[in-house]
């Protein structure tokens, strides 16, 4: 059963409680009874975006070389 942050609207207590992941992000503050709201933490890791998409993707980078067969002319110097 995962565990989710709450804060109280109240008094702004912040405790967690163990819930069913679908149950109602409503939970009672147990210092005031207040209606407590559920925190969403975010995910600690921070990407900032930067170099992150790999959009250049090339694929066989190595351009092909076209190895054009010059054909032989036959130079020959015939004396
Ligand atoms: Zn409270």
């Amino acid at each position: 059963m995962p565990i989710y942050e709450y804060e109280c609207g109240l008094c702004h207590l912040q405790f967690e409680r163990k819930q069913r992941f679908d149950a109602e992000p409503v939970a009672l503050c147990p210092k005031c009874q207040g209606k407590a709201r559920r925190v969403l933490r975010s995910v600690p890791v921070i990407f900032k975006g930067s170099g992150f998409y790999i959009t250049d993707n090339r694929k066989g980078g190595a351009v092909e070389k076209a190895e054009k067969k010059t054909p032989d002319k036959g130079k020959r110097e015939e004396k």
